[in-house]
C-alpha cells in the first residue's frame, strides 16, 4: 500500500527531518504546528502525505503535532513578453474538463511554471 505513496512518503520524510533540524537549532523539547505550503501543480495527495506524516512523526519530536496545509496557486512566466501571472485554466468544452495550460495568455509563447510546484515548510510551531 505505502509503495503507492513513494512521493508522499519522501516528502513527508524531508519535511519532518527539516523540521526537527530546526527545532534543534532552537533548543526546542517538541513540534506544537508544522504549516506547510503545497502547490497546487505540486501533483502530492494532501490526504497522503497526512497519512505519511502521521505514521513518520511517531518517536520524533513532532509526535502528535498538527500539519497544516496551505493551498498555493501556480504562477507562469513569458520569457517572451516579460508576463507574469496565474496558470491559464482553459476549459475544454467538449469534455467538460479544465485544464492548466503553460502558454502565454498574452503573447501565446510557451511560459514556464515558476510556482506552485514546490512544497515547503513556512513556519513551525514549538515548545521550548
Ligand atoms: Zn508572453
Amino acid at each position: 500500500m505505502l509503495a503507492a505513496y513513494m512521493h508522499e512518503l519522501s516528502m513527508a520524510s524531508n519535511i519532518i527531518d527539516i523540521a526537527i533540524h530546526e527545532a534543534k537549532k532552537r533548543n526546542a523539547t517538541s513540534v506544537i504546528e508544522v504549516n506547510l505550503v503545497v502547490g497546487k501543480y505540486s501533483m502530492l495527495g494532501l490526504e497522503q502525505l497526512c497519512y505519511c506524516y502521521d505514521l513518520l512523526v511517531k518517536d520524533t519530536l513532532l509526535k502528535n503535532s498538527k500539519l497544516n496545509m496551505e493551498h498555493e496557486d501556480g504562477k507562469i512566466h513569458c520569457d517572451k513578453c516579460k508576463y507574469k501571472g496565474p496558470i491559464p485554466l482553459k476549459e475544454e468544452l467538449e469534455y467538460h474538463i479544465i485544464f492548466p495550460t503553460l502558454v502565454c495568455p498574452k503573447c501565446g509563447n510557451p511560459a514556464e511554471i515558476i510556482s506552485g510546484r514546490d512544497c515547503y515548510i513556512k513556519s513551525l510551531r514549538v515548545k521550548k
